[in-house]
């Protein structure tokens, strides 16, 4: 194993126990399934039967429903035996907060139960308690106690478990000793898991969820490492990034999570939380695990499970040897750069929109990034997401650009630009390393290919001993690899070694056919490699394609933005963290996050939580700014942070005192105006 996974270089699956949940078996090889959670009242038979068979019909293998107490959890033998009835089989699975008796109903009935580490026995009270090793001690008795009956009902119905930690949703205990770190996270379930291996009970499945896709990454990994330090295996891993919020920023948060851990062979089952009608969620999952599908084939006998192949597709690199690492794959720390231009160093990370397939570019077409021309003032409004450079190809442009934008140009166009400020060359590595030819004496963009198949490996000694001093040399890192990311981070650890602290930015293509797709490939590609410090910069697009791909460029931008957004690697719009709702939501979440976000929208770098329900919500809410967050039948409370500040406002009016909260703290601009050059 490296670190925490069996290749950083080339998608290979970690093994792990297998569990099997009813008929269906997890982990081990086996595919990775894909699971959802209703968001009826349990109560409410029919409605939770149907929507389940909605989940199911869309390819949910397993269907999760909150049981808050006893009745709902008894109400759990109605609804499987109504989906019985209609022929739906799918393993159900209890979700248990705060109620071990809710869990210790429920563990006879559905296939499988979830319980969360943080509120299973503890109640939270947000205070942070010193605890001596005596009383630490104390407390896992404690947790012993009530949580070892549990593990003996899954054991006699052979009913499975997932001991699922929220970021949000730690002990006092943990937070005392751990804070709210990936570590605390880790143990908070480590806990849980060594009372069930002691029991000899192994039916379990882990997550570490949280909304923030950095954490959550580092969590997972974290706890891979300490597993197989402490136990020599590994036992399955449900992926999910709580709070992701709904639509392109929903799903670009959970691919981004989700699919960094699949890039590195992570990962047994997954569920995308959104704040939108489960079924919606499906799709996205299975566009995730489709990146895969030939790389995890199901085996059937031991013979099979020898051939570790199907599990692995080779990039043709050597594994990178774990000493002597140039970067922590556990904690953030942005790869140190010097700057060029607005390139590296403490910049942002740069978009540059890729409109090399558009043959005649007007004003209009760069509306779709970002800006907008005033013919009235002959100015033109950049937004907060507007692209820094463009790259096109085979003109150039007839009309003034706005003051902030560049152009990237292949080496042909550029040596026949008229405005040098304004045009930056890309260079292959053989012009780049030609004496003869002209460069920018600014800022050249330097093509890098990491180890495509079919490409010759470029004379690498050479080539960084020649950028290493270069203050005009940006690197453009592509790779057209199936492993595009995993080589793409060889290279980073190449650049590193050698100590090349030029920026670096990605080229990322993509052949996909819908937008859908397009987003799951970009968000993964660029998340992974931008959650793990690297990156200045990204591009997205179809530089290396010939073929003529219909694109929406503002889409593809907002995508861009987003990525960056959402790995707060750059800060270009309101955070929203909101729960998926489910059978406590005391209000329309959908309808509610919809008419906060109209209002809100323009307020760059505020978090703002909107949470079903009070019980969970507060420490769900990870480090948002403000919360909304449901407290009874039409009440909500306002919170700013962790502290309460309007207790149970008529929701009628809650959302303009959301507004009032906003502005007594100064988190609140009127909507209006861009910036104009
Ligand atoms: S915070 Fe939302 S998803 Fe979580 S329990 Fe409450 S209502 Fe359900």
């Amino acid at each position: 194993m490296q670190f925490y996974c069996e290749s950083l270089t080339e998608y290979k699956r970690l093994k792990t126990k297998e569990v099997k949940i009813g008929d269906l078996l997890l982990g081990n090889f086996h595919p990775i399934r894909i699971q959802t959670m209703t968001t009826t009242d349990t109560m409410d038979t029919i409605a939770t039967v149907e929507q389940s068979i909605r989940c199911i019909e869309a390819g949910s293998e397993l269907v999760r429903i909150t049981a808050p107490s006893k009745r709902e959890a008894e109400n759990l033998l109605n609804i499987k035996n109504e989906l019985k009835r209609r022929g739906y089989t799918t393993p159900l699975v209890a979700d248990i907060h705060f109620t071990p008796n809710a869990a210790e109903i429920a563990a006879r009935i559905v296939e499988k139960v979830r319980v969360n580490p943080g509120n299973y026995v503890d109640k939270k009270k947000f205070e942070q308690l010193e605890y001596s090793d005596a009383e630490y001690a104390e407390e896992i008795e404690r947790i012993r106690e009530r949580f070892t009956p549990l593990i003996k009902i899954c054991k006699e119905y052979g009913t499975a478990m997932r001991i699922g930690t929220n970021h949000g949703s730690l002990s006092d205990r943990i937070m005392s000793r751990y804070g709210d770190t990936p570590m605390g996270m880790v143990e908070s379930a480590m806990e849980f898991l060594r009372i069930a291996r002691n029991e000899s009970y192994h039916n379990i499945v882990l997550s570490m969820k949280a909304s923030n896709p950095q954490v959550m990454v580092q969590a997972y990994r974290l706890l891979v490492k300490t597993m197989d330090e402490e136990f020599k295996e590994c036992y399955p891993l449900h992926l999910g990034v709580t709070e992701a919020g709904d639509g392109e920023d929903g799903r670009i948060k959970s691919a981004i999570g989700i699919g960094t851990l699949m890039e590195d062979g992570l990962g047994d089952t997954i569920r995308v939380s959104l704040t939108e009608d489960p079924e919606f969620e499906i799709p996205v999952c299975k566009d995730l695990v489709k990146r895969y599908e030939n790389s995890q084939k199901v085996r059937k006998s031991e013979s099979q499970k020898a051939d570790i192949s199907n599990n692995k597709v080779s990039s043709g690199l050597p594994d990178l040897p774990s000493f002597n690492f140039p970067y922590s794959p556990f904690e953030y720390k942005r790869r140190e750069t010097f700057a060029i231009d607005n390139i590296g160093g403490k910049h942002v990370p740069v978009v540059i929109a890729d409109l090399s397939k558009i043959e005649k570019i007007t004003p209009e077409d760069l509306q779709s990034i970002g800006y907008i021309y005033d013919e009235l003032t002959d100015k033109w409004n950049i937004g907060d997401a507007a692209a820094d450079y463009i790259f096109i190809v085979n003109q150039e442009l007839d009309f003034a650009l706005p003051g902030t934008l560049k152009v990237a140009v292949f080496y042909k166009d550029w040596i026949n630009a008229s405005d040098k400020t304004k045009y930056f060359p890309i260079l292959d590595t053989d012009q780049y390393l030609d004496n003869t030819i002209q460069k920018s004496p600014a800022l050249n963009f330097v093509m890098v290919d990491c180890y495509s198949e079919g490409y010759p490996v470029p004379p690498l000694e050479t080539f960084f001993n020649r950028v290493r001093d270069d203050k005009t040399a940006v690197i453009s890192l592509s790779s057209t690899n199936k492993n595009a990311m995993q080589s793409i981070r060889r290279m980073y650890v190449e650049l590193e070694r050698n100590k090349i602290n030029n920026p670096a930015i990605i080229l990322c293509d993509s052949s996909h056919a819908t937008m859908d797709e397009n987003l799951i490939h970009y968000s993964v590609e660029a998340g992974a490699l931008l959650l793990d410090g690297f990156c200045d910069g990204i591009s997205f697009g179809h530089h290396f394609m010939n073929k003529n791909i219909p694109t929406d460029f503002r889409l593809m931008n907002s995508i861009a933005f987003g990525i960056l957004q959402a790995t707060r690697t750059r800060i270009s719009k309101t955070e929203y963290i909101s729960c998926p709702s489910c059978g406590r939501t005391l209000f329309d979440l959908q309808e509610t996050t919809a008419r906060i976000r109209s209002v809100t929208n323009h307020l760059k770098g505020v978090k703002i939580a909107i949470m079903g329900c009070i019980v969970n919500g507060p420490g769900e809410m990870a480090d948002a700014d403000f919360g909304y967050v449901g407290s009874g039948p039409g009440k909500i409370t306002l919170y700013k942070g962790k502290d309460v500040i309007k207790r149970n406002v008529n929701s009628d009016i809650a959302v303009d005192e959301l507004i009032n909260l906003l502005k007594e703290n100064d988190a609140w601009v009127e909507p209006a105006a861009v910036t104009q050059f």
